[in-house]
């Protein structure tokens, strides 16, 4: 906003530059990124999931957009969900992260937190983050400052006019910076970035959150195709330190980063298994064309 934090940015970044020129910060990029991968803490990931839904269902008006929806996510694990226009996968989402309220059924985050009986405001705040599809990045404001403010985003009027970020959290911006391909770019207004670079922003503006689990609806709509093999490096590397449950309708995308792929229809599951398997199955291919 004022030329005194543009200057801050510019000087942290120049002082991490330094330290990692002198070997005292993580030079190894991406391995070292984010620290720690997911692991029980009070997230009790003790019986192998992270993210647990069985006979979830929901109706809108009597009709049911879930319907008997069960899903079971593993810690680090990366899972791709594909299904057309109207399966429940974006409303399989706002159930995860408390947006929308289900009739009937259990969500459960790590094997011990009832997601049902939390707020959407405190499921962000134990680590669900969720991308949405449009880029929602704060134009005005520069990367930095945008990676800055996810920082402050829970707090306070008050408390964020007196947040100074310290210096762990510095490193990680930085390193967040360098995982979201835009350390060339810390100081350019996020109005000037492309659709794919705004995208990158706002997976950043998660990563400073720490999220143990990531949920993204359809990231690579709109980017080109360069845009989005760098996405799915980018998913690649997040694998592991974060669980990912991510919707895409890009087929050769999710060919380049799945392992199992979950097919819904008519808001239940429909298929699972690698994508090659799931494109062979009849019930499948008979969704997708009879449409
Ligand atoms: P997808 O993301 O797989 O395309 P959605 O989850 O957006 O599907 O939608 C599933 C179905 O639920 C659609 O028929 C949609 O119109 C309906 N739906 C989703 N959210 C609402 C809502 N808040 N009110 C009424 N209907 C909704
Ligand atoms: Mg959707």
């Amino acid at each position: 906003m004022t030329p005194d934090l543009l200057d801050d940015g510019a000087r942290r970044m120049a002082a991490w530059r330094e330290r990692e020129a002198a070997g005292r910060t993580l030079s190894g990029g991406r391995e070292a990124a984010f620290g720690r991968p997911v692991r029980a803490g009070d997230l009790d990931l003790a019986h192998g999931r992270i993210l647990y839904l069985e006979d979830v269902s929901v109706s809108f008006d009597g009709f049911k957009a879930i319907n008997r929806l069960s899903l079971d996510i593993a810690p680090g694990e990366l899972r791709c969900v594909i299904g057309p226009n109207g399966a429940g996968k974006t409303t399989m989402m706002d159930i995860i992260t408390g947006k929308t309220r289900p009739d009937a059924g259990t969500v459960f985050f790590g094997s011990t937190i009832d997601l049902l009986r939390h707020s959407e405001a405190e499921i962000a705040e134990m680590g669900i983050g969720r991308k949405f599809q449009k880029p929602t990045v704060f134009e005005g404001l520069t990367v930095y400052q945008n990676l800055e403010l996810a920082l402050k985003a829970d707090k306070g009027v008050r408390a964020s006019m007196f947040f100074r970020i310290d210096s762990r959290q510095g490193d990680r911006l930085a390193e967040v910076l360098q995982t979201i391909h835009l350390a060339e770019h810390v100081n350019r207004l996020a109005g000037t970035l492309s659709h794919g670079q705004k995208q990158w922003l706002e997976i950043g503006m998660l990563l400073m959150q720490e999220p143990k689990l990531l949920l993204l609806d359809e990231p690579v709509a709109g980017m080109t195709d360069e845009e989005t093999m760098r996405t799915a490096e980018l998913f690649l590397a997040l694998k592991g330190r974060h669980s990912l449950v991510v919707v895409e309708h890009d087929m050769s995308f999710v060919a380049s980063i799945s392992e199992t792929v979950t097919v819904l229809s008519e808001g239940a599951v429909l298929a699972q298994g690698t994508l090659a398997q799931v494109q062979a199955d009849e019930r499948v291919i008979e969704v997708y064309l009879g449409r």
